[in-house]
């Protein structure tokens, strides 16, 4: 039986892990996919004392890290159910392997995906262009032509935010107005570099086979098909918690994530959450890795307090 297990690879449960190992009690991590996101990542500037590196090296790096202590590695495992024994406050996790784990605390960490268009060229031209984090990508397009998909609070944000660096912003809403509060709304159209389109339908990005050139869309209300010439495109039409496995035992926000309060505690005692999966503000690597350690540490002060079963 693990003191603390964790579910989920990716910064955040990486972080649990060497924070729970390194206070000599038994830890075990679950991961579908060691390293998560950070693998479909290309450069990463903004994980402060690494200038640079890339995703794929990154994620090398955090199970590397983890390696050196003694966290027992169970990777391309998938959880499928967290139960907790009232009776003892031991909670089992059942993986899709058929496989039952038991642990004294539980930290998830199973992070999020980025809801995609699913249009000709989004694929192909991926980190060519197409991207889903201003925050991550934004500087990559400074001075230069770039579309935002999504008028719901996160598009608007980000086209607010990449208009202060790029030389203007398309956003592109399918709805007939856009979904995002007024006052974003309001501030996004003072802003004299960004154009509005609603009742707008992507119908494809294109490219010169190396990058993004533009992309493709329907009118809505005319039917007319037009072009625009771009560099990039920003997709925000949603991140997906990967939470579906819970439901129904903890409690998740409208959007699906695991509700936390400041010291990732879950609402089952005993079952803590990190990272993108949570209702933590900001989806960020260093956000992820932070509250990682949170839900660690948390999760040691419960055990401290709390009788071995
Ligand atoms: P994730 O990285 O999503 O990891 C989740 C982990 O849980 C994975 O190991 C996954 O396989 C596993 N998992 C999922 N479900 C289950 C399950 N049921 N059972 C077991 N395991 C499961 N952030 C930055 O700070 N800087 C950047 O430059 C940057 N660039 C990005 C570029 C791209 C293309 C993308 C997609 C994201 C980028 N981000 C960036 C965001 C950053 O990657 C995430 O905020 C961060 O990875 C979140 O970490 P996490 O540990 O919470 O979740």
């Amino acid at each position: 039986r693990f003191d603390v297990l964790v579910v989920g690879g990716g910064p955040s449960g990486a972080t649990a892990s060497v924070y729970a190992a390194r206070k000599g009690i038994r830890t075990g991590i679950v991961a579908e996919r060691f390293g998560g996101q950070v693998l479909d990542t290309m450069a990463i500037e903004n994980f402060t004392s690494v200038s640079y590196t890339e995703g794929p090296k990154f994620a090398a790096e955090l199970e590397n890290q983890v390696r050196q202590y003694d966290v027992d590695i169970m990777n391309s495992q998938r959880g499928a159910s967290l139960t907790r024994d009232e009776e003892t406050g031991v909670i089992s996790v059942g993986l899709a392997s058929g496989a039952e784990l038991q642990s004294r605390t539980v930290v998830i960490s199973t992070g999020a995906r980025w809801r995609s268009m699913d249009v000709p060229g989004e694929a192909e031209y991926r980190n060519k262009g197409v991207t889903y984090c201003p925050h991550c990508d934004g500087p990559l397009f400074k001075g230069k032509r770039v579309a935002v998909i999504g008028g719901g609070n996160s598009g608007v944000e980000a086209a607010i935010d990449l208009a202060g660096i790029v030389s203007h912003v398309t956003l592109i809403e399918f709805d007939a107005e856009l979904r995002a509060d007024q006052v974003l709304q309001r501030k996004l159209r003072s802003l004299p570099n960004v154009d509005v389109l609603v009742s707008a339908m992507t119908t494809e990005v294109v490219g010169d086979g190396g990058k993004v050139t533009g992309l493709n869309y329907t009118s809505r209300t005319t039917d007319e098909s037009h072009s625009l010439g771009l560099d990039g495109v920003f997709v925000q039409i949603g991140l997906l918690p990967n939470t579906e496995w819970l439901e129904g035992t903890l409690e998740l926000s409208p959007r699906g994530e695991i509700v936390v309060d400041e010291a990732g505690r879950t609402s089952l005692p005993g079952v803590f959450a990190a990272g993108d999966c949570t209702t933590v503000p900001f989806k960020q690597i260093v956000v992820a890795a932070g509250s990682g350690a949170t839900a660690a540490l948390s999760a040691f002060d419960h055990l401290i307090r709390t009788d071995v079963p």
